[in-house]
């Protein structure tokens, strides 16, 4: 059971690499898709002065690598 959870676990970690890969080459942060409020609160935007704490919201990538 344990192997099956590292497998998973190597497989979110891959996919996170390749997103934050294309994300780089986009030039925007991984965590908001560059949208500068995290993702999980796209809902709850109007209204929120949230900003994304990968990026400061800034939505790019270089700041997101600071
Ligand atoms: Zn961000």
């Amino acid at each position: 059971m344990m192997g099956v959870l590292s497998k998973l676990s190597d497989w979110a970690d891959g996919m996170y690499q390749k997103k934050v890969v294309k994300m780089e080459k986009l030039g925007k942060c991984p965590d908001c898709n560059g949208m500068g409020i995290p993702i999980m609160s796209y809902e709850h935007y109007y209204g929120s002065d949230y900003h994304c704490p990968g990026c400061n919201g800034s939505g790019l990538f270089e700041d997101w690598m600071k």
